[in-house]
């Protein structure tokens, strides 16, 4: 089933596609007299068909002369479209997609190639996640020293792993440390590409969103965003939302443990050391966020990448 936005888009592009060919055919019929003529031959001969097969007694020749009358006709068709200067397929609807006839399905009732893909630009642009982002393209040359870059590319090979299994020492939860401008959000952005790119459901937030959906939610006593339901959710910049009594750590730690429970993956990028989130968070995050079982940990900034 596609979704409602996609089915709509399908039925735009089909209405698009046989408005240009009404205008097209209504054009070549003004200026090529016998055209009309031979379309509602080709189109009494096609209807013919059945009845005619069934009272012929060599059905054979029969089809094989309707055959060649269309074909005649097509021949015909096609030279006085050449004649006049126009193309040949002038009188199909241009469909943008051949394939599929602009429906998004196959015949035999599988997805047509082109709904995938727009499937997946759906996804990416509801996840959050910033477009251009992925491992292909990731660089090293934005890092200034060979030691810096060595700790970077050794960080995107470990991201990796965790965008194809959505888990990493075991861990179904990542954290990626360092300051500003080290490169995680890229990183947060590639592994959620990876992770749609394999069929599983993302959401990216920063934990500023996160809090400002709880806060919205409270406030107009909705509920609140289903933040349990993405195979993967993307906390990109915790550490600098604001620190709101009562709302900011209950919003987070509600999040991250009953993730964890569930054992869902979470992947969390901060430029707080441990030592300020133990002091801003308190305990019961700190614990969780930095529990061998649960999260595994990179660090992108000091001399060594550390994993831990
Ligand atoms: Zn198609």
């Amino acid at each position: 089933m596609l979704p409602a936005e996609l089915t709509a888009y399908y039925t735009r592009a089909r209405a698009r596609a046989l408005r240009t060919y009404e205008a097209r055919r209504n054009e070549a019929y003004a200026a090529i007299p016998r055209l009309p003529a031979i379309e509602a031959e080709m189109k009494q001969t096609a209807f013919d068909l059945g009845i005619g097969l069934r009272k012929a007694s060599d059905k054979a020749a029969y089809r094989q002369s309707v055959g060649e009358a269309l074909g005649r006709l097509s021949m015909e068709r096609a030279r006085l479209l050449a004649d006049n200067g126009l193309p040949i397929d002038h009188l199909e609807i241009p469909y943008e997609c051949r394939r599929c006839g602009d429906t998004g399905s196959l015949p035999d009732g599988t997805l047509c190639p082109c709904a995938r893909a727009r499937l997946l630009q759906l996804k990416y642009a509801s996840s959050g996640l910033a477009q251009d982002a992925r491992f292909e393209l990731f660089r090293t040359s934005v890092y200034k020293n060979a030691e810096q870059k060595k700790r970077s590319l050794r960080a995107k090979e470990l991201c990796e792993l965790y965008a194809g299994e959505l888990a990493l020492n075991g861990a179904p939860g990542l954290v990626l440390m360092g300051e500003t401008g080290v490169g995680k959000t890229y990183l947060l952005d590639c592994i959620g590409r990876r992770a749609i790119e394999r069929g599983r459901t993302v959401q990216k937030y920063t934990a500023y969103n996160i809090v400002d959906l709880m806060l919205r939610s409270v406030r107009e006593r909705t509920a609140a965003a289903d933040l349990a339901a993405p195979e993967l959710l993307i906390i990109d910049d915790l550490g600098t939302e604001p620190m709101i009594p009562s709302i900011t750590f209950e919003a987070l730690f509600a999040v991250i443990n009953e993730r964890g429970n569930a054992g869902r993956a979470t992947a969390v990028a901060t430029n707080l050391s441990r030592a300020e989130i133990l002091e801003g968070y308190g305990e019961r995050i700190f614990s969780r966020l930095f529990s061998q079982k649960a999260y595994s940990v990179i660090e992108l900034r000091g001399d060594d990448l550390r994993i831990g």
